[in-house]
């Protein structure tokens, strides 16, 4: 475990241990796996690591848990597409770790909240009102655990895979240093456009895709900044 630059103040332990590394087959191509105790809670977090990403610029997607989107494809939201077509992306790139960020359900109010807050949703709240109704917060999620991990493997500056600058503010706090945002663009289904829109407008995330769909044009999952074009629904999970 190495020390966190900027980040740590020497007054408390760091929050990621390494537990066990693997290698891991997926439908995606072969990573080793990387399990870490989580300091701060009771969570087990879990990375995914493909070729060789010590050094700088590694691309790089912190994932939010999401049972519903992730493991049964739900159309709520756009977390399975992201997941599928970051773990494409960082194959194709040929090396990027993906760090599955357990406890981040329904931007860290856990799966009941969420589920509450998505029945919500389906009486005409959108998202961020409903964690606010249920006296949760927007987003609780915390980074500090990613950007240890992160640390651990020896990543030093990262193009990070996301449309949410918060997440690479609060990895710029914790020492990780961002020298790029890769958008990471799912396309839209009726079910989710209402809650993409939301994310756009209330939480500032940066969804320009979400206007060509909105005028009614052809519109595919892509990555940018030079990874090629990602289709987030493929391969088959
Ligand atoms: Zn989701």
């Amino acid at each position: 475990m190495r020390e966190i630059d900027g980040a740590s103040d020497g007054s408390r332990p760091p929050v990621a241990e390494r537990v066990v590394d693997l290698r891991l087959a997926t439908a995606y191509g072969d990573f080793l796996a990387v399990g870490y105790r989580d300091g701060n809670g009771t969570d087990e977090q879990m990375a995914l690591v493909y070729g060789d990403v010590t050094g700088e610029g590694a691309l790089v997607r912190l994932h939010s848990e999401c049972l519903t989107g992730d493991s049964f494809g739900s159309r709520h939201c756009d977390c399975g597409g992201q997941l599928s077509a970051g773990l494409s992306a960082i194959v194709r790139e040929g090396r990027g770790v993906l760090v599955y960020l357990r406890g981040h359900e329904g931007r860290g109010i856990g799966l009941l909240a969420k589920l509450q807050a998505m029945k919500l949703q389906a009486e005409g709240l959108d998202t961020v009102e409903a964690n606010l109704a249920l006296g949760l917060p927007a987003d609780a999620r915390d980074y500090q655990v990613a950007a240890e991990i992160l640390h651990d493997l020896g990543v030093r500056s990262v193009r990070l895979m996301s449309n949410n600058p918060l997440k690479r503010e609060a990895l710029q706090r914790h020492g990780v240093k961002v020298t790029e945002e890769v958008p990471l663009l799912i396309t839209p289904q009726e079910e989710n456009i209402f809650y993409l829109r939301t994310k756009r407008e209330r939480l500032g995330h940066h969804l320009p895709h979400l206007e060509d769909a909105e005028s009614g044009a052809e519109t595919g999952a892509e990555t940018g900044g030079g990874t090629g074009s990602a289709d987030g629904t493929e391969p088959p999970r």
